[in-house]
């Protein structure tokens, strides 16, 4: 018998690997090349040559006692300082290992920070459209999402006013994805800043920190000229959850970090405690190998103008078809507007011309649909055909 508080994590169990799984059964049934499947979020881009570089030194040069072996729950001290000096070099700064806590992934880097943070009955604040795990983490530790929707005509920027309308003495994080799933904006600084006055006025009036969680696995994913601020600059009380899921394509690998500056609220024991979490929550430390690799990866990425030249051809291909879709300026999601209300529809018709979409309600944000495309540039063009027949369903021309 499973538990009673499965039931909300099963009703809403993700809409998009159940695309991903019904473009395998697609594939199978038309070929793989004949079905455009921009639903998974699953990098299709090798990682960099410096990552086999590094695993093959890792494994030629290097102890197996030591690569292999138990460690620290918060990870290796050098690549930990890597992490540290690699912050330093690119946001200035006085991070040293000991503000870092190397993680399984993202994912992780949340669920430890929310463990850490989170009793029972408190609340985080997120910008709809959002990534929706935010709200299945939260409720691993009880606690509440409060949704703030941005707005199309605001270039679907975090609303600082509308936060503050929401904000009470139970709220104790605020998240903020930038570059952004699922609309592929980049949040400007100025949107943040006003989202920083406002909680350093709701920290003072409620006596206690409010917390921005920075996710930033997209942070290098960027294709226009616009800088993606970096949010402790801004707000003392911003904790940073890292991923090289996406940067050095390694989602499989499961690798990413913390990062607590020491400005924020009592840093030191916040970080001792984020390694009992991390250790209680039964990661008890980061993949070892990968901790090594990404230590020698540093300043790595994978192949970003590829990325970039996805996001202007299926963005022509999209609007060339006649619909409306906002132009991305990072990681690597095309959001377009729903020709009718009911996404649903669309995502059903769209189905029946082998394209598969992610509806927009499972980011809190019916009326759009998302487009992932880290996929190959062959498969974005091959799709023109089937979009623009989709096109003519909606539009007749
Ligand atoms: N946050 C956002 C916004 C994401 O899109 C993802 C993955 O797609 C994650 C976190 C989780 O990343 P990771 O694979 O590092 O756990």
């Amino acid at each position: 018998m499973i538990a009673k508080s499965m039931a909300p994590f099963l009703e809403g169990s993700s809409v998009i690997r159940a695309m991903f799984e019904e473009g395998k059964k697609m594939a199978k049934v038309y070929g793989a090349e004949n079905v455009y499947d921009f639903s998974v979020g699953n990098p299709g881009l090798n990682p960099p040559k410096e990552v086999k570089e590094a695993i093959n030194y890792i494994n030629n040069e290097m102890d197996p006692h030591l690569v292999h072996g138990y460690m620290a729950n918060a990870g290796y001290e050098s690549t930990r300082q890597a992490v540290a000096d690699n912050l330093n070099k690119r946001f200035g700064g006085d991070f040293t290992f000991e503000n870092i806590i190397m993680t399984v992934g993202a994912g992780s880097s949340i669920n430890v920070l929310m463990k850490t943070i989170f009793d029972p009955g408190d609340k985080q604040v997120v910008f709809s459209p959002y990534f929706v795990e935010y709200a299945n983490w939260a409720r691993n530790y009880g606690a509440e999402t409060v949704v703030v929707p941005t707005k199309e005509e605001n270039n679907f920027e975090p609303d600082a006013e509308g936060l503050k309308a929401v904000l009470d003495e139970k709220v104790k994080v605020v998240i903020i994805n930038n570059p952004n799933n699922p609309t592929g904006a980049i949040y400007s600084e100025e949107s943040i800043k006003a989202v920083a006055e406002v909680l350093k006025e709701a920290e003072k009036e409620f006596g206690h920190p409010i917390y921005i969680i920075s996710d930033e696995p997209y942070r290098e994913l960027v294709y226009v000229d616009k800088k993606v601020p970096y949010i402790p600059d801004l707000y003392d009380n911003t904790l940073i959850a890292y991923s090289w899921s996406k940067s050095l394509s390694l989602p499989g690998e499961r690798i990413g970090y913390i990062a607590v500056p020491n400005k924020s609220d009592n840093a030191e024991e916040f970080v001792a405690a984020a390694i009992v979490a991390n250790r209680v929550c039964g990661d008890t430390n980061a993949p070892s190998l990968m901790q090594l690799v990404v230590e020698r990866c540093m300043d790595a990425q994978v192949d970003v103008p590829y990325y970039e030249k996805n996001a202007k051809d299926l963005y022509k291909i999209v609007t060339d078809a006649g619909f409306r879709a906002v132009v991305p300026q990072g990681a690597f999601y095309l959001w377009v507007k729903s020709p009718v209300e009911d996404e649903k529809v669309f995502v059903a018709k769209a189905k029946e011309h082998r394209i598969l979409l992610v509806p927009g309600s499972a980011f809190a944000y019916p009326g759009y649909v998302r487009l992932s495309f880290c996929i190959s540039n062959e498969t974005i063009q091959r799709s023109k055909e089937s979009f623009d027949e989709l096109g003519k369903d909606f539009f007749g021309k």
